[in-house]
């Protein structure tokens, strides 16, 4: 029986999908060291993972065989994706899974910063009665600014607009405009006339400090800034001068340029004493909603390479979307990416008169897969043929 090893708590519809389909699977709860990883992966086919366990050289190095790795979260920087591909490992990830929890924590804070939910509360706890509308808006007819219309950020447009709100955004790519979104040419057209300024960039290294003094100085005054995408990419320091003069009326951050690595630890920041201030601890996209989404998600992706070879949606594989076997086995090869591979297979096949009943090849970089559905069980030797090819990686003869 194939096996599967969960770590660190992820959501348990993941291993009943994976015991459905034939795995025997062991769950732990926390994450594993390199050393204690290596010696519980003896053995195991798939591996699950959240961030906090990291998949090194030195793990792949010392199990080869693994087959897959599922990062049952968004990010995968805690897989060596590139030695994991040059060793046949393919990682799958959830980059969806919680667009839907953000928008909606988007959505919430947007409505209480208008609303001046977190001075109106500061307020009662402390005793004082302050029942007064000066400063609280709905958010219909607002213009709402978002920059970044990746996933989250054109979820949230279509939602905005649901809500009455008028959007704008801007891009760097050409991204279509949903409903009655406008795209802005530039960044400053964007803030200008924007009421709410909401960043849902992505986490590539040249935003760095991307939302910085002049950004801010160009918001609208009485407007209302929210960051739930990187903490790295906006000045915090500029954000409280900007509140602190009146200028911004009120922020959400949600990420932070330094964050603790665990529960429980402490957390300082500069913007804990605003008063139109909603601070939350990283959690945009954590809901049990969302964990169970990445759960049937991840395991489907690996559910789907293991018994069809499927790759699509893999972060480093070339991706091949397979439905059912037209023939009586497939055969996956991964191989460098180099001239002839298929030819080579192709001809070693033939050199046993086995037909191909269907064929798919796709090359990403380092890398070519190409999978082979044959109308004859191919022989031990013919197999053997086609692993001897110059370049292979990884062969696997899927029934
Ligand atoms: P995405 O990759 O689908 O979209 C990002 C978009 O930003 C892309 O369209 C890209 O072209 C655009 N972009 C990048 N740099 C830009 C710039 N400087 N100016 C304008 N546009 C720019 O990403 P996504 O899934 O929508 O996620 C958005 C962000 O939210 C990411 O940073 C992600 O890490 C973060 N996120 C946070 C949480 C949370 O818990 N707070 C949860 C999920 C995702």
């Amino acid at each position: 029986m194939p096996q599967a090893l969960l770590l660190e708590n992820i959501h348990p519809d993941a291993a009943k999908s994976l015991r459905d389909h034939g795995f025997t699977v062991t769950t732990m709860k926390g994450a594993l060291s390199e050393d204690e990883l290596i010696e519980a992966l003896d053995g195991v086919d798939l591996l699950g993972v959240r961030s906090k366990t990291t998949v090194t050289r030195k793990v792949i190095d010392a199990r080869p065989n693994l087959s897959a790795v599922g990062c049952f979260c968004i990010g995968t920087n805690q897989v060596d994706l590139e030695y994991a591909g040059a060793h046949g490992i393919a990682v799958f990830n959830a980059p969806y899974s919680n667009t839907r929890s953000v928008v909606e924590l988007v959505i919430g804070d947007i409505i209480c910063l208008l609303r001046r939910i977190p001075a109106h509360t500061h307020h009662m706890k402390h005793g004082m009665w302050d029942k007064s509308a000066t400063g609280s808006h709905e958010v219909r007819g607002k213009t709402l600014g978002i920059i970044g219309y990746g996933n989250i950020g054109s979820q949230l447009s279509v939602l905005a607009e649901a809500l009455g709100m008028r959007v704008v955004f801007y891009d760097l790519e050409e991204k279509l405009a949903l409903g009655n979104a406008h795209r802005c040419e530039t960044l400053n057209e964007l803030l200008e006339q924007s009421d709410i300024v909401t960043l849902h960039v992505d986490g590539r290294k040249s935003n760095t400090g991307f939302f910085g003094e002049d950004q801010f100085a160009h918001m609208k005054q009485d407007s209302i800034f929210l960051n739930l995408s990187r903490g790295f990419v906006a000045d915090l320091g500029a954000l409280k001068q900007h509140l602190d003069s009146g200028h911004i009326a009120g922020a959400a951050v949600d990420v932070f340029p330094i964050e603790p690595k665990k529960s429980g630890d402490p957390f300082e920041t500069a913007l804990a004493n605003e008063d139109n201030m909603i601070l939350t601890p990283h959690i945009g996209g954590s809901t049990l909603e969302a964990q169970e989404s990445i759960g049937h998600f991840v395991s489907q992706r690996l559910e789907d390479y293991w018994e069809k070879g499927s790759t699509s949606l893999s972060v480093n594989m070339p991706q091949i979307n397979l439905g059912d076997n037209r023939g009586v086995a497939r055969i996956a090869h991964l191989h460098s990416n180099l001239p002839g591979v298929l030819a080579r297979v192709n001809h070693v096949l033939g050199e046993e008169n086995i037909n191909i009943a269907a064929q798919a090849l796709s090359t990403e970089g380092e890398l070519g897969y190409v999978v082979t559905d044959v109308a004859q069980r191919p022989s031990r030797e013919t197999l053997e043929a086609l692993r001897s090819i110059e370049g292979t990686i990884r062969m696997r003869v899927i029934s």
